[in-house]
């Protein structure tokens, strides 16, 4: 039971708390968070609440106070309160804790590419069937493609109809607004090509978005902002944080966005990143097999945040999936040359004023 008020004085007595192995606690430089990936949601807590737990999980409640003292009493039942509320303990008996095993922490994929993002502008001439056909013998699975020009409704029908028999689970759309294309009209491809996660056309005069009802607000929308070219999707900000048992595991071991990511620019070069310079050939005479090999091409997917400066002290780190580029320093870290919006030693985002539609 979640709630100790539940059981009798005796029974409260000798209940000791444990916490969900599904919700792992992630402790930052000021503050912590808990990770529930068993809800997709997370929690920001004091760090002294993560220390609570850590020091005293599988003791009763009547120690944990003992050793708090009666002037800290108050703050112990707010903190129970609290992980109560969240379900995030359970109470039970000293001989059904070891019923609860932890998670370990391993993580693997079945394929060399799992996601991959396509650039296209008005002098693009990518060999899509060549690219698709080639990213689904990598396993690919998640598909971006990012239109920094306009495109008509018949382009993107025409396009997905590339995907129609593929075995591709997601495709999401970034297109540049164009007045002649309506909400109506991607809800059309929407309903048309189930593999589109989202699409979303930016530059737009206003903030457009169906109704609540239809179970799609978000996934398709006409927003304000303006994306010129693949710098401008290099953003850090909370509305992009991902809470999930694949990504979580996956932070541990590899960089949140360059591990199994392939790029293409909108001339074709084949990229870690677009907003990166570095190439392994392009799309037109080189087979996306022999580029992922190319030395390398895979050096920064094994690149962790808790190798990294400032991100090895912030509560995000396993939910953050950050495109700046790690540089390696002289003391074997890495660091970025550009700063997060985001100090992990204050807890504080940049101004508001400063960010963007999205990023609110
Ligand atoms: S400090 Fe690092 S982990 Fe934290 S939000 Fe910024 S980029 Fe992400």
């Amino acid at each position: 039971m979640h709630k100790l008020s539940n059981y009798t004085p005796k029974e409260q007595a000798i209940k000791r708390f444990l916490f969900f192995a599904e919700c792992f606690l992630v402790k930052g430089v000021l503050r912590s968070a808990i990770y529930d990936v068993s809800r997709d949601t997370y929690r920001l807590i004091p760090n002294h609440l993560l220390e609570m737990i850590e020091q005293f999980e599988g003791k009763t409640l009547a120690e944990v106070k003992a050793f708090y003292g009666a002037e800290n009493e108050a703050i112990v039942d707010k903190y129970f309160a609290f992980l109560e509320q969240g379900e995030y303990i359970l109470w039970c008996d000293e001989a059904e804790l070891a019923l609860f095993p932890k998670i370990d922490l391993v993580w693997d994929y079945p394929a060399q590419i799992s996601n991959a993002i396509i650039d296209i502008d008005n002098n693009t001439d990518h060999p899509f069937s060549k690219i698709f056909t080639e990213l689904e013998q990598l396993g690919c699975k998640h598909l971006q493609i990012r239109s920094f020009s306009t495109q008509t409704v018949a382009y993107w029908d025409n396009l997905l109809q590339h995907l129609k028999n593929s075995r591709f689970q997601s495709v999401d759309i970034l297109t540049k607004y164009d007045a002649v294309i309506s909400l109506e009209m991607i809800k059309m491809l929407y309903e048309k090509y189930l593999r589109i996660h989202s699409f979303i056309v930016h530059s737009a005069p206003e903030y457009v978005y169906p109704a609540t009802e239809d179970n799609i607000t978000h996934k398709l929308a006409f927003v304000k902002d303006v994306i010129q070219d693949a710098q401008n999707c290099k953003k850090i900000q909370k509305g992009y944080f991902q809470v999930n048992m694949q990504l979580f595991m996956e932070a541990h071991y590899h960089h949140t966005y360059f591990n199994r990511k392939l790029c293409i620019d909108t001339n074709g070069a084949i990229k870690n990143c677009n907003t990166l310079s570095e190439s392994f050939g392009n799309v037109k005479d080189t087979l996306l097999k022999d580029a992922i090999e190319q030395d390398g091409f895979q050096a920064l997917w094994h690149v962790k945040k808790e190798e990294t400066k400032v991100c090895q002290d912030c509560e995000f780190r396993y939910m953050c999936v950050d495109a700046r580029k790690p540089l390696k320093g002289d003391d074997g870290l890495f660091y970025h040359e550009t700063p997060c919006p985001y100090d992990p030693c204050t807890a504080k985002w940049m101004e508001v004023t400063e960010m963007t539609e999205l990023e609110r």
